[in-house]
């Protein structure tokens, strides 16, 4: 098959049916898109690789791949407060495979209506190398007015700490890749790996009450750590109010799981910093976009402490970082 044909057949969906359809002034087929962006917005802009191999394992379903791929960028539009509006593909696929393509196509199309994004552009290119196969670039365009934008270096001291869902599941699923049966609590931290769910409504709603965010993609203390930096402040985290579910914990047990909620990536929860004053608001939206939300610590003066019982708790897991010698999954 070739590039048309692969573009025309898996890859232009249209854009009728989205929010934001009337925004796209041209979409597939020209040589660029055109978006239109609303008076009082700013236009926000992100882009995610993944890569086989390093970010998914090469037995990934091709339906699984296509929602992560979206999901992952959808998510940092969640972390900056912004609305959806357009997102570009840029695809390098050692050989056009029609039943993949047809797969990762109905999948891809599916997340984007679920996220309310349209396709509006991309790249599709043949190629390989020994080390990686496929290659998918996503790059995500939203729209957040000034005001309300979430943002790294805005934290405060005294400020609380949240974060949404549970951490570490994604983390713990790693060591189950390649298990011939797994049980019902296995099959669900899985799911949250391949599966993760982002509620870019939810994060919109919460500037209201808060400007300063991150989605947690690195592990909780790599990202914190970013807020933090980028803050000038310190961050003080309760172990003991970590959201971990029963599966995480039944798998590992209590102080593993902490260490995977601590470090484990690919969560893709929200972390995200507000004024005291807001608890209850933030409960209440929370329960409204049907999220959970846990208080996990507070903004402090400066470091990073980690406390259980009152002592700190020694970490005994890396976080993700390219480039740094580790094996990947
Ligand atoms: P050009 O040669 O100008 O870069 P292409 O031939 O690569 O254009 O692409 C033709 C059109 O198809 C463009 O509008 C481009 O944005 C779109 N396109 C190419 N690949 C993809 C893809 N994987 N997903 C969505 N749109 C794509
Ligand atoms: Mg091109």
């Amino acid at each position: 098959m070739a590039e048309f044909e692969v573009i025309d057949k898996y890859f232009n969906f249209g854009h009728s049916g989205f929010n934001t359809s009337k925004r796209v002034i041209k979409s597939i087929g020209d040589d660029c898109a055109i978006l239109d962006v609303p008076k009082k917005s700013k236009l926000v802009t992100s882009t995610d690789t993944l890569i086989e191999g390093v970010h998914f394992f090469s037995d990934v379903a091709a339906a699984d791949l296509a929602y992560k791929a979206l999901a992952v960028n959808v998510s940092d539009l969640a972390a900056m407060g912004a609305k959806p509006l357009a997102f570009t593909l840029a695809i390098t696929l050692p050989e056009t495979d029609s039943s993949w393509l047809s797969e990762f196509s109905r999948s891809l199309k599916q997340a984007s209506k679920q996220f309310d994004i349209p396709l509006v552009g991309g790249d599709t290119t043949q190629g390989y190398n020994a080390q990686s196969g496929i290659s998918i670039t996503i790059s995500v365009f939203g729209t957040v007015k000034k005001e309300k934008v979430l943002l790294r270096d805005t934290a405060k001291q005294d400020q609380d700490i949240w974060i949404t869902g549970y951490l570490g599941n994604a983390a713990a699923a790693l060591a189950l890749h390649g298990k011939e049966r797994l049980n019902e609590q296995q099959k669900y931290l899985w799911q949250q790996l391949v599966k993760p769910s982002i509620n870019h409504k939810f994060s919109r709603k919460l500037t209201k009450y808060c400007q300063c965010a991150i989605d947690v993609s690195d592990g909780l203390l790599a990202d914190l750590g970013h807020i933090i930096v980028q803050s000038k402040v310190g961050a003080k985290v309760n172990v003991e109010a970590l959201p971990l579910s029963d599966a995480l914990i039944d798998e590992v047990g209590i102080e593993e799981a902490r260490q995977y909620a601590l470090t484990g990536g690919d969560d893709y929860q929200l972390c995200f910093v507000a004024d005291r004053k807001w608890r209850n608001s933030i409960h209440n939206l929370a329960e409204r976009y049907d999220v959970s939300v846990s208080r996990i610590g507070k903004i402090v003066e400066q470091g990073m402490h980690i406390i259980l019982e009152d002592k700190p708790l020694a970490i005994t897991k890396n976080s993700w970082q390219h480039f740094k010698k580790q094996s990947c999954y």
